[in-house]
């Protein structure tokens, strides 16, 4: 083969190379990109078998949890604080009562970690034994709730960095996690997330102290913190 031919092969070949790369962009660019990325969709029920959720919040712990509990379960419970834990700009919590208190560890967690946590709780059930809204007050973090005397903040939500939600029946305490009949639905469709998200600062808005000074059912007083209340 004469050189003038061996340049002539290379050079077409060459050519080839660029159009085939240029085709295979092209071919990228009428690819959908949210094709690419699954919208997450799980469901979880509950009771949830007791295990250990030691490791959730401690990645990197190098030494075996010594705690009695079975380990190395995915349980429903864990996966809820898997998603929980996710989080990493910001948590709008919605739960009528709240006493878990691993859940309540993972929210704090969230908050020292500087994830902007707000949450929106019932005015009654904020003050019974063994809630967590005054460790959560008493941390710093943002709750309200509802100032309507004849309305429950009956809702169970969570909307995390607007982009997930976590709804359903279970209220946040160790009774409705281990003993009750329960479902929790994670999702991150945009559509459902945004109006959950819209809820959320609607009812935030409406229950800001500030706004409606000063409340006479109002257990938050103005420094953020548990206030006694005759009427809970
Ligand atoms: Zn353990």
């Amino acid at each position: 083969m004469s050189l003038k031919k061996l340049l002539k092969m290379l050079g077409l070949g060459a050519v080839a190379v660029i159009l085939g790369l240029e085709g295979l962009d092209w071919l990228r660019s009428l690819w959908p990109r949210q094709v690419s990325r699954q919208l997450l969709k799980e469901v979880l029920f509950f009771p949830s078998p007791p295990s250990c959720v030691e490791h959730l919040y401690n990645p990197v712990r190098t030494h075996p949890c010594p705690c009695p509990l079975p380990h190395g379960l995915d349980t429903s419970f864990s996966r809820l604080l898997e998603h929980l834990l996710s989080a990493r700009v910001s948590l709008d919590l919605c739960m009528f009562c709240f006493s878990n208190i691993q859940l309540s560890r993972a929210v704090l967690l969230l908050h020292s970690r500087g994830v902007r946590v707000r949450v929106l709780t019932d005015r009654e059930y904020m003050a019974i034994t063994g809630s967590q809204i005054a460790v959560l007050l008493k941390a710093g973090i943002c709750v309200r709730h509802e100032l309507a005397i004849t309305m429950h903040m009956h809702h169970k939500f969570a909307v995390l960095d607007s982009r997930k939600l976590i709804t359903g029946s279970l209220n946040w305490t160790m009774t409705a996690v281990q003993s009750n009949q329960e479902n929790v639905i994670v999702i991150e469709e945009p559509e459902l997330v945004q109006s959950y998200e819209e809820e959320f600062n609607k009812l935030w808005e409406a229950s800001d102290p500030a706004k409606h000074p000063p409340h006479p059912h109002s257990v938050i007083n103005a420094k953020g913190l548990l206030a006694p209340s005759r009427d809970v």
